[in-house]
């Protein structure tokens, strides 16, 4: 199995296991292991796997199923799980207010196995006479079931990377001879609706042929050039670009868009007097940095094309290889699968200068979040480890919860103690506008809170942002020096680029953090984070992550001495 493969079947499982009721902690180290093989930098196979194993010593039953997926491509135990529940009624918990247990009930009691039998029973007002529903929850579904069309459309970067990842290997066993990825996905949009694929084939009959017995499940079209299809049940269009060899520069750089940049080239072609074929690319050899230059301009990276002219104008973007250390981590004192050891050698092979832990606290309960006194462990153990990693500084702080008043889950006494702390929402995301943004202004008006993270508090498919007022919100960030996140988990990748453009030329600093639950998943930050603010074109002396450590204390403590002075 290729890496989408594996993490598709274990987020499947996990929603399974869910829906079955199982022990809470279960689930989520699944859910956990699905997004870290999805977001790799490189496929598991059986030689690559034991980078990811040695980090599962503890963990017998993820090893077991990890090794069999990898090493077998089946296993037994997800087989007989996965056969139990029909996938088109998991799909359902996309839908606000449709959680685990409604599912159960929908289930069972009505037989509702997707969103047209739910559309049915919601009809006849069948809900609302269920105990555990009611009439204010049937309203909450009725309210929201349109979100499901919407959220059932978007895919994060990181699906579609590790889809295309596997389809580029199908392509290729059809002999395509070199495959690259286009379009937002190249561009590295944080959310992404279908795949284009630019492909070099020397015999595109045959192939066309080949490909049709492979991946056509549900849709297949082939016109000329373009060919366009689904694979299996995931519902990501994925459209081909079949291009002979010496124009693949070409037809990679016209596709890569955004379409009002490779209009602009084309006007710049007919200037120099080039054509353009069929499909719309220019009639010019070479690679996109050599037909650029044909064309009077510089390499401009896929990830800043949407804003290429203000590019031109800038002296250079973030580079991962500025980044010195990650604060958002969560270890196995909450709900991450690592030790504190095994994330900080992981950071320490990975070359950081620093790693934050910063765990989940106490109002978390089903996440094992850490009270006062738990924290004060983790503290003590944290500094303990300290002499072991002489080459990377281990920094101690906590994601604490902001509660629905805005207050905090952690007591000031506790707080004063903590290196750095990221505050972030985890419930109550559809309170109304005035109250989740009084909510939000009054957690960064704190002066312990050092980040405020996952700030829109979205989920890729899953769940829309909050609606709040981010004007005010960042507005009170840039004026009390709080740094916004810019959270590199798979599925959240939030702010994202348009916001943080917004925000570039504010006082404001950004923190990328990985929010890694599990050593491995730590290179999403590179993998994704990083891109976010290359496309929103955020200069490299507002993100903290590329500070050495003296600049990032000084930073990080700013905060709290200022409101110090103030009460002086
Ligand atoms: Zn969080
Ligand atoms: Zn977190």
């Amino acid at each position: 199995m290729t890496n989408f493969e594996i993490s598709r079947t274990l987020s499947r499982v996990a929603k399974v296991l869910s829906f079955k009721g199982v022990e809470r902690k279960r689930i989520t180290d699944i859910k956990i292991l699905s997004m870290t093989v999805e977001g790799l930098p490189f496929e598991l196979n059986r030689k690559s796997l034991e980078r990811v194993e040695k980090y599962l010593l503890n963990k017998s039953y993820l090893k077991k199923i990890l090794r069999d997926l990898v090493v077998y491509g089946k296993s037994e135990e997800i087989e007989i799980l996965l056969r139990d529940v029909p996938p088109s009624l998991l799909e359902l918990t996309r839908i606000p207010g449709v959680g685990g247990r409604t599912l159960k009930i929908l289930y069972e009691r009505f037989g509702v196995v997707d969103i047209y039998g739910l559309e049915s029973v919601l009809k006849d007002g069948l809900l609302s006479r269920v105990k555990e529903i009611g009439l204010n929850g049937e309203e909450i579904i009725k309210k929201n079931i349109n979100k499901y069309f919407k959220l059932k459309r978007e895919f994060s970067l990181s699906t579609a990377e590790s889809l295309f990842r596997h389809i580029k290997g199908i392509l290729i066993n059809h002999g395509a001879k070199r495959v690259e990825i286009a379009g937002s996905v190249r561009r590295k949009k944080e959310i992404v609706s279908n795949l284009n694929i630019v492909c070099e084939v020397e015999n595109p009959t045959r192939f066309k042929k080949n490909l049709k017995g492979d991946v056509s499940t549900i849709k297949f079209i082939a016109k000329g050039d373009h060919i366009e299809f689904l694979y299996g049940d995931c519902e990501i269009p994925i459209k081909l670009l079949v291009v002979p060899k010496d124009y693949f520069g070409s037809a990679l750089l016209f596709f890569t868009g955004p379409r009002n940049f490779s209009n602009y080239l084309i006007s710049k072609g007919k200037d120099y007097g080039y054509k353009t074929l069929p499909p719309g690319y220019l009639w010019i050899r070479g690679d996109e940095k050599e037909i650029l230059n044909i064309l009077g301009m510089r390499y401009i990276p896929p990830e800043v094309r949407e804003r290429w002219k203000e590019y031109l104008d800038m002296n250079g973007l973030l580079s991962n290889l500025n980044i010195k250390g990650d604060l958002h981590v969560h270890t196995n004192y909450s709900d991450g699968i690592s030790s504190i050891y095994e994330v900080v050698s992981f950071a320490r092979d990975m070359g950081y200068k620093y790693i934050g832990i910063s765990d989940h606290t106490k109002d978390l309960k089903v996440v094992n979040g850490l009270n006062e006194k738990r924290l004060m462990k983790e503290r003590l153990e944290v500094r303990k480890l300290q002499s072991k990693f002489p080459e990377i500084k281990i920094l101690f702080g906590a994601e604490v919860n902001i509660r629905q008043d805005g207050s905090l889950d952690i007591e000031e006494s506790a707080l004063r103690e903590l290196d750095f702390v990221i505050a972030s929402i985890h419930y109550g995301f559809y309170l109304d506008r005035e109250i989740n943004t009084k909510r939000m202004i009054k957690a960064i008006r704190n002066p312990y809170v050092s980040i405020i993270g996952h700030p829109t508090g979205r989920k890729i498919g899953e769940r829309e942002r909050m609606n709040m007022r981010y004007d005010l919100i960042f507005k009170e960030a840039e004026r009390t020096g709080t740094i916004i996140e810019v959270n590199a988990t798979n599925d959240r990748l939030d702010i994202d680029s348009n916001m943080a453009y917004d925000l570039r030329n504010r006082e404001v600093l950004f923190s990328i953090g990985s929010d890694a639950h599990f050593a491995p998943q730590l290179h999403s930050l590179s993998n994704f984070g990083v891109f976010i603010l290359r496309r929103a074109l955020v200069s490299e002396n507002k993100v903290i992550n590329t500070f050495n450590l003296n600049h990032l204390l000084e930073v990080l403590g700013r905060k709290r001495r200022s409101f110090n002075k103030d009460n002086d």
